[in-house]
């Protein structure tokens, strides 16, 4: 990606200097206990979530939610090596903010052109665990967003974790995980989340599992829809790039991450969709640059 000219974006907290646990444990600084995700917040998401019906702590990861039991079990929380970024983190900062900025832009006309304002998440940078409205974040679980504080929580080390562990190289890859999380970000602002959430509650779980897929197709195919706008307006994808994202979609399906981590391939456990079927939704996006096109809920096939 060419990314040099690109503004950065001012909706990144950065708590990576406040400790193991991100400032939770309540010495820390603060923004964590007060201004994020304080009391306020907090209460405001159980207000909400029992007059609508919906669960306020549901996190939304690009892997494994934490309401999925568990998730897949083949990223491994690595222990915080200290305080300070590495200047290599520094770099990679730029670059995600660089990222954020490119997706505030794209959905910002978008919304304009459905005649609806755009509202940017936070994207929180943080180490090993950090507190969230949705509960407490751990790096374990990949990078997640959490509507009840309209915030996209990432450990910078999933990087290192998607080369080395997942086989999901390059800056395009790492962009299209943000631009997923952001996705989320979309779809609660459209007031799908909560819909989706309200439903899941009343089904089974093989059902409730089904219309997590479709949520999380639905956020790659709002990844290709960033895709196809950023590009139009900035033209920043190299010879390559659109391969990474296309690789990255199909390592952490969850056929693959299920066949990987050696477990039996089980269907009715999925929660994030096949390799194929998140290739091809993001793939939908980004050809189309239409959310129209993103309805995985009226899809028949997946
Ligand atoms: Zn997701």
């Amino acid at each position: 990606m060419r990314m040099d000219e690109q503004r950065e974006s001012d909706q990144v907290e950065d708590r990576r200097g406040q400790g193991g646990f991100g400032g939770g444990g309540g010495g820390g600084g603060g923004l964590g206990g007060r201004r994020g995700v304080g009391l306020g917040t907090v209460a405001l998401a159980v207000v909400a979530g029992w007059v609508f019906g919906i669960n306020p702590m549901t996190i939304i990861s690009v892997l494994g939610g934490m309401d999925s039991g568990g998730g897949p079990a083949v990223v491994q929380q690595q222990p915080a090596p200290g305080n300070r970024p590495a200047p290599q983190q520094d770099e990679s900062t730029r670059f995600i903010s660089k990222v954020l900025a490119s997706t505030e832009d794209a959905w910002d006309g978008v919304f304009r052109q459905a005649n609806a304002q755009y509202q940017k998440p936070k994207l929180v940078l943080y180490r090993g665990a950090t507190r969230t409205a949705c509960g407490t974040g751990e790096a374990a679980m990949g990078p997640f967003y959490c509507p009840g504080d309209s915030k996209v929580y990432l450990d910078l080390d999933f990087f290192d974790t998607m080369r080395r562990q997942l086989g999901a190289p390059g800056d395009f890859a790492q962009a299209y995980v943000v631009a997923h999380e952001v996705g989320h970000h979309v779809q609660h602002l459209m007031g799908i989340t909560d819909k989706i959430d309200a439903m899941r509650e009343r089904v089974s779980e093989a059902q409730a599992n089904a219309l997590s897929v479709r949520l999380e197709l639905q956020a790659d195919c709002f990844a290709g829809v960033w895709a196809h706008n950023a590009e139009q307006a900035k033209g920043f994808l190299e010879n390559g790039d659109l391969e990474e994202a296309m690789n990255a979609a199909s390592q952490i399906g969850d056929d693959t991450l299920q066949r990987n981590a050696g477990a039996r391939v089980r269907p009715e456990s999925f929660t994030h969709g096949t390799s194929q079927q998140r290739m091809g939704w993001f793939k939908r996006g980004f050809q189309s640059g239409q959310i129209a096109q993103c309805d995985t809920f009226q899809a028949r096939n997946l």
